[in-house]
């Protein structure tokens, strides 16, 4: 064993794959060969690990533990999905579905009409659809509605979402033209009546996801908006991005408007990710008028945005979960968000008995998902002292699961809001084992 793992052609994949792996991927080699009372040449042994490294290396993603803090991990998947979502997935995968099919007819269906019903009850909208992400949802709605027409912004909302998500730069690429009021830091209702013209395609608002302009400022009220937006007969379109449909305050966080005040203030249309604070798959939700939904839904661009029966199979499930707030905590999001500080120090216990060194302390974890800056949410971490805190992160993230932590003052945290109660046994037994390896010279 130690001579495959030290052999230049298998130690090469060390860096990218992880010893860890490695490891395991020789076992079951040799293992297998022993099995079949083959153990016979030793670079043929080395080519059958070589061959199962790039079995690893093609089945990305793989699962990973979660011990940051940050919630809505967008570099870690987002929203973990409810056991609901997980079920809905697994009982359609397998087999054929009523996707385009209406069973009452049988003739063709629509694929959206059943979660457009769903998103009906959910939003308060008059209809939605659903396509591949926000941005694509932003994108069929300008394409829509604004294509070799103005659009008309405030200036202090012309970010960059992240992920090289930019409100100017894909209203470029929709074809609309971009017109900007306001100043940085202060804008007036009465600088977007100035700006419309018969161009006008509609008036947009975006959710400043990232970064909060502070002091000497000044914005008009979505309402305002939205009558300005009746007045002169343009739609009003907002990009919530994090879609809440509940108060986040009930869990502590600061509130974040909910596509039912966006719907509720007039907006015509709202966009909004479903892997954000709907805590479900990846997908854009557009909700809002009947008439320009319809307009949306035969827009030919519609066909290259649209989503799968996975995605609407877990999509429906997950608002099924946003019935009541009992419901919705059997969404990993909200039990995250819910989780007491008692509760977290109960389970910091464990980690303190079994881990040499460890200490509960307290810590910041966060929402995450580009929404809610200043959502801070107290917690709990597991503090482990080491000689070599990038050592022992590094160790733990190229383990088998992989581990993500944080490195603060020479110490690595564990962040125990974002890790599940499931996951600690896991969890702390890679601390012992890494723990010993971090230690060790060299
Ligand atoms: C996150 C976000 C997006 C992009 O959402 P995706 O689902 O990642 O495409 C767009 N707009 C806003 C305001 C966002 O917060």
């Amino acid at each position: 064993m130690h001579r495959i793992l030290e052999d230049e052609r298998i130690a090469a994949h060390e860096s990218e794959l992880g010893r860890e792996r490695i490891k395991r991927a020789a076992e079951e080699v040799i293992g297998r060969a022993r099995l079949c009372g083959d153990e016979g040449e030793y670079d043929a042994i080395v080519a059958a690990v070589r061959n199962r490294l790039d079995d690893l290396r093609v089945k990305a993603p793989f699962p990973v533990i979660n011990a940051t803090g940050v919630i809505l991990h967008t570099n870690l998947g987002r929203a973990p999905l409810s056991s609901d979502a997980a079920a809905a997935i697994e009982q359609l995968a397998g087999r054929y579905s009523n996707l385009e099919y209406d069973v009452a007819t049988g003739e063709r269906g629509s694929r959206n009409a059943e979660i457009g019903e769903a998103l009906r009850a959910a939003t308060g909208a008059e209809d939605a659809l659903v396509v591949n992400n926000c941005a694509a949802a932003v994108l069929l709605v300008l394409d829509t509605l604004a294509k070799g027409r103005e659009v008309i912004v405030a200036r202090n909302q012309l970010v960059e979402i992240g992920g090289g998500f930019r409100v100017p730069d894909v209203l470029e690429r929709s074809g609309a033209k971009l017109v900007e009021v306001g100043t940085t830091n202060r804008v007036y209702i009465e600088d977007f009546e100035r700006a419309l013209s018969p161009q006008t395609g509609l008036l947009l608002r975006t959710h400043a996801s990232n970064y909060k302009i502070e002091g000497f400022t000044h914005e008009p009220s979505t309402r305002d908006l939205t009558a300005l937006g009746q007045r002169a007969g343009v739609p009003v379109v907002e990009d919530l991005g994090s879609g809440a449909l509940c108060d986040l305050a009930e869990y502590g966080a600061a509130h974040e408007r909910t596509v039912q005040e966006a719907i509720g203030d007039g907006m015509t249309l709202v966009t909004f990710s479903g892997d954000k604070l709907l805590g479900g798959p990846q997908a854009g939700i557009v909700a809002g008028r009947a008439y320009l939904v319809a307009r949306l839904r035969n827009n030919p661009l519609l066909r290259a945005l649209r989503v799968g029966k996975l995605t609407l199979a877990a999509l429906g499930a997950t608002l099924r979960c946003h019935r009541d707030r009992i419901s919705r905590e059997r969404l990993p999001l909200y039990r995250m968000l819910a989780a007491t500080l008692d509760g977290l120090r109960e389970r910091a216990k464990a980690y303190i008995n079994e881990v040499p060194g460890a200490a509960a302390c307290e810590s910041d974890a966060y929402v995450g998902g580009g929404a809610l800056p200043q959502a801070r949410i107290p917690s709990i971490a597991i503090a482990i002292p080491s000689e070599k805190p990038q050592a022992l992160a590094a160790a733990l993230r190229t383990g088998d699961p992989a581990i993500v932590a944080r490195i603060e003052s020479g110490r690595v945290l564990l962040d125990l809001r974002t890790v599940a109660p499931e996951e600690d046994r896991i969890v702390i037994s890679s601390l012992i084992v890494k723990g010993v390896f971090s230690i060790e010279p060299g």
